[in-house]
Formats: structure tokens, sequence, C-alpha cells
């Protein structure tokens, strides 16, 4: 941790965590499938800079992040060795830095393929693309209607181009309810793989998978597979958890409990800024959203909505102080929260509060706060701010 950055709170990344997620979701994985590391929004909010080599020395040789800045941000810190993909933004002049430099990209619309061929020519250097198709989810990727002249623009400039994969996104594949579409997804992708070798055109790399594709459904691994939130530890949904409980035994005969098999890389902590005691019957913070029930010890935090903690988690999320769990009340403000430490015992200015993280057996994640709604794990994380000092911790 610099010691001479001023802050209101401090992030540590935990390596051996990486190790073990690392480790884990290869364990799930099928022989030869490769696993890209997801690296977008700032890699979760933990910090690009910081998980580009806490990948690669856990073994991780492919990172994918969103748009030509992250890969930017990955080149200054990666292995020479370490591939990048990027799956969403690029301007099309970018492709140009993106062939010089040898990072994989995807296309799905012709603009951009236009775009990799005429610079590829330039610098005679063959541009690393990845055709991304529609299968159903409706956001990016070639519609049907495409793929012939798509197909045949590819061939046509196989000097100057390698196709290095074939891929698409599903719509949900970390919810049951989805199931019908994701298998339609699957099937749509087969026929276009289909199409493609039919027409001679043999991809490197067929890929498709997140994290919930990759664990509930293992036909979706293909060659490669794009895991995000379990390499930091985190489920996709509580019902992919209990999927992978319930596969290894969780709720047979005598089966209680299953070890959760990953381990949160990030924790977050901050400081107690002041304490007071508030008599029974008043109203705490803005408006009138909590009313102490009793007589009180609160105390304030310095971390508000503009430093990340998310304004939802008003008189809702937890927090540790002194190896206890303790309640937010109130809302949370712009830069600070309020926190009910009635119960804790000597608890005063500067004590430590963790607001991701563990002591003991105690934890807080976000999603103590996701046991509201997981996807606030995804929303939460990646909007860590970037200026927080971090550091990493064995
Ligand atoms: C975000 C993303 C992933 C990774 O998702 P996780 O649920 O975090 O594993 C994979 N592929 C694409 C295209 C994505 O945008």
């Amino acid at each position: 941790m610099s010691e001479n950055i001023f802050s209101t709170s401090s992030i540590s990344l935990s390596k051996s965590a990486v190790r073990q997620n690392v480790r884990f979701v290869k364990k799930k994985l099928a022989d030869n499938v490769l696993l890209s590391a997801v690296l977008k929004g700032n890699a979760y909010g933990h910090g690009i800079e910081f998980m580009v080599p806490l990948f690669e020395s856990a073994g991780v040789r492919h990172l994918s992040v969103f748009s030509t800045q992250e890969a930017q941000q990955v080149c200054q810190v990666k292995k020479p060795t370490t591939d990048i993909m990027i799956m969403g933004w690029m301007e099309d002049e970018e492709t140009e830095w993106a062939i010089k430099n040898g990072i994989e990209f995807y296309v799905f619309e012709m603009g951009r393929l236009k775009a990799a061929i005429h610079f590829a020519k330039l610098l005679n250097i063959k541009a690393r693309i990845h055709i991304e198709v529609e299968t159903g989810m409706n956001r990016t990727g070639f519609e049907e209607n495409y793929l012939e002249e798509v197909i045949k623009v590819v061939k046509d400039n196989l000097d100057h181009i390698t196709l290095e994969g074939l891929c698409t996104h599903y719509a949900g594949a970390e919810s049951i309810t989805n199931y019908l579409r994701v298998m339609d997804q699957i099937d749509t992708y087969k026929k276009i793989y289909k199409q493609f070798t039919e027409n001679e055109l043999i991809p490197k790399r067929k890929h498709t998978a997140c994290s919930a594709a990759a664990m509930s459904y293992p036909e979706t691994q293909m060659d490669m597979v794009r895991i995000g939130i379990l390499l930091y530890g985190f489920w996709p949904s509580q019902e992919t958890l209990i999927a992978y409980q319930r596969s290894n035994g969780y709720g047979q005969e005598g089966v209680r409990k299953v070890r959760h098999p990953l381990k949160r890389v990030i924790s977050w902590r901050s400081k107690i800024m002041s304490v007071k005691e508030v008599p029974v019957g008043e109203f705490i913070g803005y408006g009138t959203s909590y009313q102490a029930p009793k007589k009180m010890k609160i105390a304030t935090v310095p971390v508000g909505y503009a430093y990340g903690f998310a304004r939802s988690l008003s008189n809702q999320g937890r927090v540790i102080v002194n190896g206890k769990r303790v309640a937010v009340i109130s809302t949370v403000n712009m830069n600070l929260m309020i926190i009910n430490v009635t119960e804790c015992k000597n608890v005063g200015k500067g004590d430590e509060v963790i607001l991701i993280g563990s002591t003991g057996k105690v934890k807080v994640t976000v999603a103590s706060f996701g046991e509201l709604s997981n996807q606030l794990n995804y929303e939460l994380l990646s909007r860590l701010p970037i200026d927080i000092p971090r550091g990493v911790v064995i």
C-alpha cells in the first residue's frame, strides 16, 4: 500500500485467493480448454494493473477485456507472451493498433472487418479476429443473413486474417428460467459453426461460455472459456452456487455442507470517523428512513456512494467492526455512511471497518449485499473507484 496517498479507504488483493480460484476453475474445465480471464470493468473493480500479474502468476495466459482502452492498460503490465482479446468497443481505426500489437479482437459488423483487412494489408501483419455471431442474446454478433458474406470476405482475405475464434454470448446462463433460451442458443451456434466448416473456414477456437455457462452447461466450454466473476471469488448467482453444491452431494443423506471452493480476492477497509450516542425515538441521518428504536450508539465511516458504496445499501448493507457484523443504517450519503455499533464494546474513532472481507469466521461479501441480488456483485465491484489505493497480500 502506498504510504503517501491520502484516502478514506483501501483495498487489498489476495494472491493466494487468485491461485485457488484459478485452480478451481481449471479443475472444472475439460481437457484442453483454454482459460481466458476477463478483466473488463477495471478487473471487476479490483484494478487491472494488479490483477494482470496476479493472473499470470497463477498460470493464466489469455486475458479478455472490453475495449482498446482496457487493452492498452493491460499491455503496460502484461508479459510479452500473454494474449489479449478485445470483446467489445474499438473504433475501426483502432484495429491498426490492435493488429500492430498482436491483439485479438471481436468482429461483429462489416465496418470493423473491412477496417481490419485494410490495416492488416497496410501493416503486412495478420489481424487476429474472432467472429461473433448472433445466437439469441440480441446484443452484438453477425445475424444469420450476413454470414454468407462474412465467410466469403474472411476466406478471400486469409492472407491478412487469422480466424482465431467463432464466438457468442449467452443471455443469462446463471438462471434456470433462461434454460430454453440458452439451449436454443447452443443449437444455433452449432448450426453456424457447421456453416463455417462446410465452407472450409475453420475457426481456431470455438468459445461461448462465461462463468455461469461453464459451470452449469459444460458442453458450452468448447475450446476456450471467458471467466470473470468466479476468478474473483464470487458466484454469478445463488442458483449456480447451489447447483454446484448439489452436484457435490449437498442435501443427500449425511452431506450437510460442501466446502466453499472459491476465495474472495478483494477486501476493502476503512475506519471509524466518529462515534456518538442517540436517544430513543430520534431519526438518524437524512429524512425519516431510520428511527432509533432504543438508545443507540452509532458511528460514521468516510465511505459513501461517491466512493463506490451503493446507495441501494441504505438500511441494508452490513460491515464488520471489531469482529462483529453490524448494520448500515439510514441512507448512504455521498461521502459517508452511518452504522449501528450499539452492540460493539469499546468502539472508537480509528477502529477498522471492513466493507468487504472477513475476520475470523465473520464475513461480509458484496453480496451480503448480494443475498439481496447477485447482480449487485458485478455492479458494486466494477464501480469501486480507480483511485482507492490497492495493494497485494499473500
Ligand atoms: C463479462 C463477459 C464474460 C464473463 O462473465 P462472467 O459472468 O463474469 O464470467 C464473458 N464473455 C463476455 C462476452 C462478457 O461480456
